[in-house]
């Protein structure tokens, strides 16, 4: 079973060994307000394979606070892609919003207790009575109202009396506190937007900081597993659950989000990409998200070495693409069917072949795994190869085909050039050649190095559109970048048209391909009408 080191791990080993706790509980709390990326495999993975190996459980909680932000249609996209990664949701997918009805009496417990008042400062004026980090905020002239005051009006704010932004519930902390955010924050909102679960049932909703720690408690949850930036919440978070009457006390940890070069990895950027048809959906495949890498063709075993990878820690650090990269590489190496693909097609006659002859010959499915087993190609006397592969004249280094060079076509015989011919614009049209019917079997024996070149019958060709992809940025961290937008790179996307063999695709449908000397590639089923390619990623790091 997959294990997961670092200081997580050993904090939970010591708690067990301790008998601190008796069952390991985590939560994964993603926000249905946009499509998942990696970073929350990142989440995920640490969350689900702590509690599949203590044997513990992990819940899917959807965070459901903001309804101006959140849709079902997230909903579903978020468990479909949970489920593809391979992770158990069975009676685990619980929402922030089935417990709203407990938070608010809770709020009152705060209320009651005068550690929280109803507010009616606007926004702008709560931010300059925060004050700064060297500067001390404030108090509201509403902080000293009587419980009862306070009680009334936050019932008036459930009710609809005040549209948005006229009052606000706070916790009476320190207007002082050397963190801006023990100073009062907000505990509850007005939003008078229909949330997509309990529709118009609530005019006010918790934020973040009171919902999340309180949900924690509620689902008995031992370790709240957060990224670094939520450190200074903590404080609050303990705040909360200190002065309320909760039975169970879960405890927060963070770890480093995960940052990946050349992309970025927030809903929001990620959002603008779309929006901007910078990229032309969610599942692009030049997306981070979970459903890009999908249709790119990167496997949740591949995605989950990675996270084992990259470990968790407390350092922040900006990972190499090419440590995501390499993992579906080293196992599209040992997976993938092995074939030729003709990207750049020209025609080749092979003159003194007769027009009728088709000749089986039998290859290795892959070369180094002979149980991947053998199949058939095609040889005949009209033949496509890549227009990379032939130059009139070129110098001795070039090993393609050329007017004076013999070359072996991959797999089978020797060729060489008799003549061009021409269309009126004088664009090679097609090659005549010649073949050596002595050769098909002398490749291990033959004395002078010649160049090997890919090819498909004409007859065996079927169209293919093939997409290469390289990063959306032209600069490694983006993320740091005001206007990350000025750095897209326009060539991230370029699409191609060739010929695949028909009998390989028939045969290996569902295999990954490796188009030899071009990449790895996966097959997008959407399409019934034509054959698309999406590259998965290219035979060697290029960076
Ligand atoms: P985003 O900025 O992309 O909207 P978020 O943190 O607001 O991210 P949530 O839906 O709230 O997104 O995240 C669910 C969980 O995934 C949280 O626990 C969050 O900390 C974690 N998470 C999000 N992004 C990353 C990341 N890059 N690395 C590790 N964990 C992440
Ligand atoms: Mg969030
Ligand atoms: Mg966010």
């Amino acid at each position: 079973m997959n294990k997961i080191n670092g200081f997580i791990n050993n904090i939970i080993q010591q708690d067990i060994k301790k008998k601190i706790i008796t069952k390991l509980r985590t939560r994964f709390p993603p926000e249905p307000n946009g499509y998942l990326h990696i970073g929350h495999i990142k989440s995920m993975h640490l969350n689900f394979i702590l509690a599949e190996y203590y044997k513990g459980c992990c819940k899917l909680r959807f965070d459901d606070t903001n309804p101006k932000k959140e849709k079902n249609k997230f909903v579903t996209s978020i468990k479909k892609d949970i489920l593809w990664m391979g992770f158990n949701l069975n009676k685990n997918i619980t929402f922030t919003s089935e417990y709203f009805e407990i938070i608010y009496q809770y709020a009152i417990e705060l209320i009651k207790k005068k550690l929280a008042y109803v507010d009616q400062l606007n926004k702008i004026q709560i931010k300059q009575y925060r004050g700064t980090l060297k500067q001390p905020g404030k108090n509201s002239p509403y902080r000293n109202q009587t419980i009862e005051e306070s009680l009334n009006l936050f019932k008036k704010m459930k009710k609809g009396f005040f549209s948005e932004g006229q009052a606000c519930l706070r916790a009476k902390i320190n207007m002082k506190a050397s963190s801006i955010l023990m100073r009062d924050p907000v505990l509850y909102r007005i939003i008078h937007k229909e949330h997509h679960k309990t529709k118009n049932s609530w005019l006010i909703y918790p934020t973040y900081d009171f919902a999340h720690c309180i949900s924690d408690s509620i689902e008995g949850i031992t370790h709240s597993l957060c990224t670094l930036e939520f450190k200074e919440n903590k404080k609050l978070y303990e705040w909360i659950l200190d002065n309320i009457s909760v039975v169970h006390y879960p405890k927060q940890y963070e770890y480093a989000r995960l940052k990946l070069e050349y992309t970025v990895l927030s809903k929001r950027k990620l959002t603008i990409l779309v929006k901007n048809k910078i990229v032309s959906g969610w599942n692009d495949p030049r997306m981070p998200t979970i459903s890009g890498l999908k249709k790119k063709g990167y496997t949740p075993e591949s995605l989950k070495k990675f996270c084992n990878k990259i470990g968790v820690s407390k350092q922040d650090s900006l990972i190499e693409l090419h440590s995501l990269e390499s993992c579906i590489r080293n196992e599209l190496n040992k997976q993938s069917m092995r074939t030729m693909a003709i990207i750049d097609p020209i025609l080749v006659i092979i003159e003194n072949m007769n027009e009728k002859k088709y000749e089986n010959i039998s290859v290795l499915n892959h070369p180094k795994m002979p149980n991947m087993g053998i199949r058939n190609i095609v040889f005949s006397k009209e033949i496509y190869i890549d227009k990379s592969d032939f130059k009139e004249y070129a110098d001795e280094k070039y090993k393609g085909l050329t007017l004076k060079n013999t070359v072996r076509l991959r797999y089978a015989y020797t060729i060489k050039v008799k003549d061009i011919k021409y269309d009126k614009k004088g664009n090679i049209k097609k090659i005549l050649c010649t073949y050596d019917n002595t050769t098909l079997h002398t490749y291990k024996n033959q004395k002078k190095k010649i160049g090997i070149i890919h090819w498909i019958s004409k007859n065996d060709a079927i169209p293919a559109y093939f997409y290469f992809y390289s990063p959306l940025f032209t600069i490694k961290n983006p993320e740091i970048e005001k206007n990350f937008l000025n750095f897209i790179n326009l060539h991230s996307k370029i699409k191609k048209k060739g010929f695949v063999n028909k009998e390989t695709l028939i045969n290996f449908n569902n295999y990954p391909f490796q188009f030899e000397r071009i990449g790895y590639f996966f097959i997008d089923k959407k399409y019934t009408n034509k054959i698309v390619f999406h590259q998965t990623v290219s035979l060697k790091n290029k960076r």
